[in-house]
């Protein structure tokens, strides 16, 4: 059975950026959330290839955790046209975990690691739609495809001028 691409093609006209202010949130070792600036924002700096969105690929890996990481490493493969947007959640490294990613303008997923078992794992399982605050009121921030369920707070923006022209 040929099973479908684990990314798809999108429109770059309706996807485009319509606001390029505002930065992103690093979690600190104490657990308080701090903004990043654009600059550092890593890993995905506009998107690596315009025109492919692999939100497939980041559901089809959270439905995966627990699993044996080698098939499910083998089956993402064979169903994507690279393989690195993988890795964008997958940490191999303990040193490369991140506990989400930042994967659109408004979309999070949460970041996986492989444990000792070779089983692919959610770095921090306790992070959920509520853990992050949308950075803008015009966007639908989603957490693994789950709608924010904290307010966009203005008090919160660095860039409370820059908010007003929208
Ligand atoms: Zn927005």
């Amino acid at each position: 059975m040929k099973k479908d691409p684990l990314f798809r093609k999108v429109n770059t006209t309706a996807h485009g950026v319509h606001h390029r202010f505002g930065g992103d949130f690093h979690e600190q070792r104490n657990g308080k959330l701090q903004r990043e600036s654009e600059e550092t924002r890593l890993p995905m700096r506009g998107k690596a290839r315009r025109g492919l969105d692999y939100t497939p690929l980041f559901r089809f890996l959270l439905s995966k955790v627990g699993a044996n990481w080698n098939e499910v490493h083998a089956e993402a493969v064979s169903r994507l046209d690279r393989p690195d947007p993988i890795f964008w959640l997958v940490a191999i490294r303990s040193s490369d975990e991140k506990e989400y990613v930042r994967t659109g303008e408004a979309s999070y997923f949460s970041g996986l690691r492989v444990d000792e078992q070779g089983r692919l794992q959610i770095v921090n399982p306790s992070l959920g739609p509520s853990s992050l605050a949308p950075l803008c009121a015009c966007c639908t921030h989603t957490f693994n495809g789950v709608r924010f369920t904290q307010a966009f707070d203005l008090a919160l923006r660095p860039d409370v001028s820059a908010l007003r022209l929208m």
